[in-house]
């Protein structure tokens, strides 16, 4: 462990040249893992630092700058003098340029610091030390000889604190064996803080410890604070490991430092009272962060960082109260640290290794204090979002009004939320809304580190760099003209390999009337290329196809090929595919990759590959095209060979997550009720769920109905049971908890991260064994393989997805996932009247509620039902039936606290009925019709569609919202199982009848299935 420790002394010392400074200096490390945004830009970063310049020149290295009260002075350190290897401290006059050594010009001297009345200057000095010549002797030796120094010239138990005043006299402030260093003065000059590891000399210590100390002395160092002249010195910080560079807030009420694990590998960001109390944890990196200074204003926070690799130390800023991510500053390779502003707040100077010599240097720059308050969410802006919550608080009635839902869906639709895109500035401020009513209301935090938030991350979608290369034989491929990579491909370079022609890849059991159909019968596919056509032979019987269309999405080809060895897969569409474009659409919104290359390629370069072979494309594909097998074989003569490089973006997002506890005390009180709705939208319907016409696009997508309308049916529900809570009336035996959650339109991440971390947010939560079958059964649900029941932490969940458009009915989902509901919720509905559907059978929709009930939690969620706005940016705000959203988040409310209430908490059991086993999973259907189901329709004979999308083949066909489809290309339509099956049969570009009942008319179409791709 510790050699890791003296690698990085080494190395860091190489990046600084010579001995780093000591003040700010991280004692050891492992290299921190890369983050993916390696990316350095010149550009990014003038959009914070304007104007850098290099203002120390002189030396063999310099840095450490900080500024007096004026900003007309700069104390440094730097290496100067050809006789001393050590540092030195030198006063700058920035108004004239003149220079002085401060220091006494013996021994080493480190961080400095002038007194706010900018009368004296305070810096460590071992100048008092008898051997310090011969210690700069030594040092200057071991360089001419290029030899490594035995021992660490570092933490000298010989520093101590001086003062040096305007006479040129010096006054020595501490008195104590062991470094004492890294100290400033308080703002109003009255203390100093100082780090120091002077117990490990005073004080016994074990001989693990007598040891250690020996090897790294850093480890014992811990903060202390004094008055101005050297009395009454008082310890701070008492941890094992590293707590150093303290810098005191500008108000003088708090220190920021850096503290480093007990094994010196990573370090963060800290701020605490002046008296030690208060300690809280700015960052949570897991890299080596440290040299953190505040910002004049108090607000936020510099600090430097290797997040980005081991020796690439870049500048960030973090928020003073941690909220929110940190925010990159420098994007420039190599070092940048110990940064200061200088008063004023509008410059920055830093210490940076961007010399033409690269060597350390100060550099100074002007600094953009509005943009990075904008990004890390410090503008009036939050502020007006949080008045907008408390004013919303302020006139809301405890009741269920139509007027309190829509002041919220008001606020959340707003044109500047941007349709709360998550990972997007409108999201942010969406979910601070959240917290800022329900911290309002006497929520409690609930989040991450005691706050109302929970990040996560998520796949921000992906795109292909300029560095894909294709080669076929001695002929290259140009990108999305010849060929293309597909979004799930792995990434990687494969050499000019072999390639194996497969017919249409799939591999499909046999079942009861239908054969067998397996395209690598007897076929060595591993270590080679897998070429094969998309979708489906093209005149196999719509039986044939209906059985084998799950097995023909390019995914599950890819998967077969990469399951059975083969080192990547091709795609052709092949001479008599009707597709709309040869080469698959990269879809880039796609999430994770399959661990396969996967290509496809225009028909004239599969041609080549076949004319190398003697083979012929067209002539191949029709033999197959009735759906008989041919056995594959090589490609003689063919080798393709390819670059793959895909980026793949993270963001994060964030949850709000707060608990009303169940009595006075704020200890949690298990098992949680709990109520969530999503806070996120579509932003403005960039991603593939859009269903946005082509003249609606770039649109902001509102999300009113989706789901404005929970959000603001949840607060309504946490606002009521607050309010009985506060007047006696609920005698809860467990605590509430709301999620506003985000993520959810890109695919539950908010949620499923949630439950994923669960147990590391509520460590003290009850714990259930883990049930093997259940493990299995989630797992088989791709839910998550974390699978431990949380029935003993969360009683229930209770989720608003869409409550704003109430026609006939409202839609109860998850009924079939208790015993009990069913009579629950008709019970709880006597007061308030709604007429209800009851879906026992799709407890597994996809919605936040699904990772609850993969862990054993009873849900229930509220549904109004699909529309043709859905998803669109038609859904806005005049549209919502308020009087039926009101009653919605009354009935919920109703159901929630019953569950707080009552002594039993509700069991969970599935039982949804006999479609049960229809449940699984299903690949996408190839066939595009463009129709949307209204699920909320209650029984009727046919799919009843609530509206039908954009431009697609339905529109196109005349089919409208409001029509019943009962039959499909000569198939009864009774449910969406039978309309499911017989898409699943149909092929694409072929015209198929299609039967609507429009009023009390029955009305024949047609209709022409298109390709999703
Ligand atoms: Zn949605």
């Amino acid at each position: 462990m510790r050699h890791a420790a003296l690698l990085f002394l080494i190395t860091l010392s190489a990046i600084l040249l010579g001995a780093p400074s000591l003040s700010a200096q991280p004692a050891s490390a492992q290299p921190a893992s890369a983050d993916p945004s390696t990316d350095l830009s010149p550009d990014k970063e003038a959009e914070l630092i304007s104007e850098a310049r290099q203002i120390t020149f002189d030396g063999l290295r310099a840095g450490e700058g900080y500024f007096s009260g004026d900003a007309k002075r700069m104390v440094f350190q730097s290496e100067r003098d050809p006789a001393n290897p050590f540092y030195q401290i030198f006063l700058m006059d920035l108004e004239t340029g003149d220079l002085q050594q401060v220091s006494p010009g013996q021994g080493k001297t480190t961080c400095a610091w002038i007194h706010p009345s900018g009368d004296r200057v305070l810096f460590s000095s071992t100048h008092h030390d008898e051997t310090s010549v011969e210690k700069q002797n030594e040092l200057l030796e071991l360089r001419r000889t290029g030899k490594q120094p035995r021992y660490s010239w570092d933490y000298d138990p010989e520093f101590e604190i001086y003062e040096r005043l305007d006479d040129g006299t010096y006054n020595r402030l501490t008195e104590a064996v062991g470094y004492d260093a890294e100290a400033s003065y308080s703002p109003d000059g009255t203390q100093i803080v100082f780090a120091s590891n002077r117990a490990a000399y005073s004080e016994p210590l074990s001989p693990r410890e007598t040891e250690l100390l020996k090897t790294d002395k850093s480890y014992f160092i811990d903060l202390y604070i004094m008055n101005a002249d050297g009395s009454n010195v008082r310890q701070l910080t008492d941890v094992n490991g590293y707590d150093g560079g303290p810098f005191f807030s500008p108000d003088g009420a708090r220190i920021c430092w850096r503290r480093f694990s007990e094994d010196g590998t990573t370090a963060e960001i800290y701020t605490m009272a002046t008296d030690g109390t208060d300690v809280r944890r700015l960052t949570n990196i897991g890299a080596m962060s440290w040299a953190p200074f505040y910002h004049p204003s108090g607000d936020y926070l510099i600090f430097t960082t290797n997040r980005h690799g081991f020796g690439n130390f870049e500048l960030y800023c973090v928020r003073a109260d941690g909220q929110g991510q940190p925010v990159r500053v420098t994007f420039t390779d190599g070092f940048d640290g110990l940064p200061v502003f200088l008063p004023g707040g509008d410059r920055i100077a830093w210490t940076s290794n961007r010399t033409a010599e690269k060597r350390s240097q100060i550099f100074l720059g002007n600094w953009n204090d509005a943009e990075v308050r904008k990004r890390l969410g410090l503008t009036d802006q939050d502020d007006a979002d949080r008045q907008a919550a408390l004013d919303a608080a302020e006139e809301s009635s405890p009741q269920f009004t139509p007027a309190d839902i829509a002041r919220h869906v008001d606020y959340l639709t707003r044109p500047e939320l941007e349709g709360r895109l998550t990972g997007t500035e409108g999201e942010r401020r969406a979910t601070a809304y959240v917290a800022a009513y329900l911290e309002s209301l006497g929520f409690v935090p609930a989040g991450e580190s005691g706050t109302f938030f929970d990040e996560f991350q998520f796949p921000a979608g992906c795109s292909l760099t300029d560095n894909n290369t294709l080669t076929i034989g001695d002929q290259t491929g140009t990108l999305n003209e010849d060929w293309r990579p597909l979004s799930f491909s792995a990434d990687g370079q494969i050499e000019p390999t072999e390639v194996v022609f497969a017919g249409y890849g799939m591999r499909v059991p046999a079942s009861e009337d239908s054969p067998e159909y397996d395209s690598y019968v007897h076929l060595n596919v591993a270590n080679r290329w897998v070429m094969v056509f998309r979708d489906l032979p093209q005149d196999i019987t719509p039986e044939r196809r209906q059985q084998l269309a799950r097995f023909s999405s390019p995914r599950r080809k890819a998967t077969f090929a990469r399951d059975l060895g083969a080192k990547g897969i091709i795609f052709v569409a092949g001479p008599t595919s009707k597709v709309q474009n040869e080469l698959i659409r990269f879809d880039s919104t796609a999430s994770a990759g399959v661990s396969i290359a996967a290509i496809s390629i225009t028909n004239a370069m599969a041609g080549k590959l076949f004319s190398e072979s003697d083979g012929d494309l067209k002539e191949q594909q029709t033999q197959l095209d009735d759906g008989s097998l041919a056995m594959g074989y090589i490609l003689e003569g063919a080798k393709v060979g390819t670059t793959i490089e895909i980026e793949r973006k993270t963001g994060t997002g964030r949850n709000v997550i707060a608990r009303l506890p169940a009595g006075e005390s704020t200890a949690p009180s298990y098992p949680f009720v709990m109520v969530g709705a999503h806070v996120d939208h579509l932003g403005r319907g960039s991603g593939s769920n859009s269903l946005a016409k082509d003249d609606e696009r770039d649109l902001i997508h509102q999300g009113a109905d989706d789901n404005a309308s929970g959000v603001a049916a949840m607060l309504e529900i946490a606002q009521y049971l607050a309010d009985e809570k506060r007047a006696g009336r609920l005698n809860a035996n467990r605590d509430l908890v709301i999620a506003g959650w985000s993520g959810e339109e890109l695919g539950l991440f908010g949620s499923q991260a949630f439950i994923e971390s669960f147990e590391t947010l509520y460590p003290d939560a009850p714990k259930a064994e883990i049930d093997e079958e259940a493990e299995r059964a989630a797992r088989a649900h791709g839910m998550t393989t974390n699978a431990a029941p949380l029935t003993s932490a969360i009683a229930a969940y209770l989720n608003l997805d869409m409550v704003g458009r109430l026609r006939e009915k409202l839609v109860v989902q998850g009924i079939g996932s208790s015993p009990k509901f069913e009579s629950l919720v008709n019970r709880r509905n006597v007061p308030v009247g709604l007429s209800l559907t009851l879906d026992k059978t799709s407890t597994r929709l996809p919605t936040d509620a699904s990772a609850f009930v993969a862990r054993d939690v009873p849900i229930l969620s509220a549904f109004t039902g699909a529309h043709e706005d859905y998803h669109t940016p038609r859904d806005t705000k005049e549209k919502l039936n308020y009087e039926g959203a009101a009653s919605t988040a009354r009935l919920f409310a109703l159901i929630a606290r019953g569950m707080l209430t009552d002594a039993d908490v509700p069991e969970f059991k599935l039982d949804e009925g006999e479609k049960q086993q229809d449940e699984v999973p299903r690949a996408r259907l190839t066939a595009y019709l463009g129709t949307v189901p209204d699920y909320a329709a209650g029984k009727i004979k046919g799919l009843k569609l609530s509206g039908v999308a954009g431009e697609g083949p339905a529109a196109k066909a005349g089919v409208q919202g409001g029509d019943v489809i009962i039959e499909l290309a000569g198939k009864k339509i009774e449910d969406i199982y039978d309309y499911t099956y017989a898409i699943e049969a149909l092929k694409i570009g072929e015209e198929v009848g299609i039967t609507v009942r429009r009023g009390d008319k029955e009305v024949p179409l047609k209709i022409t299935p298109s390709s999703r791709d």
